[in-house]
């Protein structure tokens, strides 16, 4: 994101040396926009010899099937947003159960959290970003979007997860 002005005194902000590198700060007040990196969770949930998908309505990899995900609020906790976006992505209620790993994804510049998690309850069903959400078996996938849903659903057919 490019910052032009400062948003505490509004006076146009300059890069300016702080922190050990330029970043854009206001000569006015002091203030300085530190440009943090984003984190996203992924949630891969199996229930026996299934695993949830999402049809993915949106780019990148509009049309493909991956594992649901979405961006952690700021404030909010990581296991917090992974049963938030289950829950708006595919109704379904999860409870977070460990984390699978972690990766960073350089073209976009985000932090990727992988979770495992396991469904309690709620109505499947297709909202938000997703235009289906289903459950498949090993022998039923569909085109799977990502590297890293690709990756986790062979480890999980593998019996590695
Ligand atoms: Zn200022």
């Amino acid at each position: 994101m490019e910052v032009k002005f400062c948003p505490r005194c509004g006076t146009p902000v300059q890069s300016l040396l702080r922190f050990g590198t330029l970043r854009p700060a206001c000569p006015a007040c002091g203030f300085i926009h530190f440009a943090n990196p984003r984190v996203a969770v992924v949630l891969f949930v199996a229930d026996g010899e299934r695993v949830l998908l999402v049809k993915r309505k949106v780019a990148p990899e509009k049309g493909g099937w991956a594992l649901a995900a979405g961006f952690v609020e700021y404030g909010e906790a990581p296991e917090a947003a992974a049963v938030r976006e289950m829950k708006e992505e595919t109704g379904l209620d999860v409870v977070v159960e460990r984390m699978l790993g972690l990766s960073f994804n350089e073209a976009d510049k985000v932090i990727v959290l992988l979770y495992q998690a396991r469904a309690t309850g709620g109505v499947l069903g297709a909202n938000d970003d997703v235009e289906e959400a289903c459950w498949f078996t090993g022998a039923e996938l569909p085109e799977l979007a990502f590297d890293s849903t690709r990756r986790t659903v062979k480890a999980w057919l593998e019996g590695e997860l």
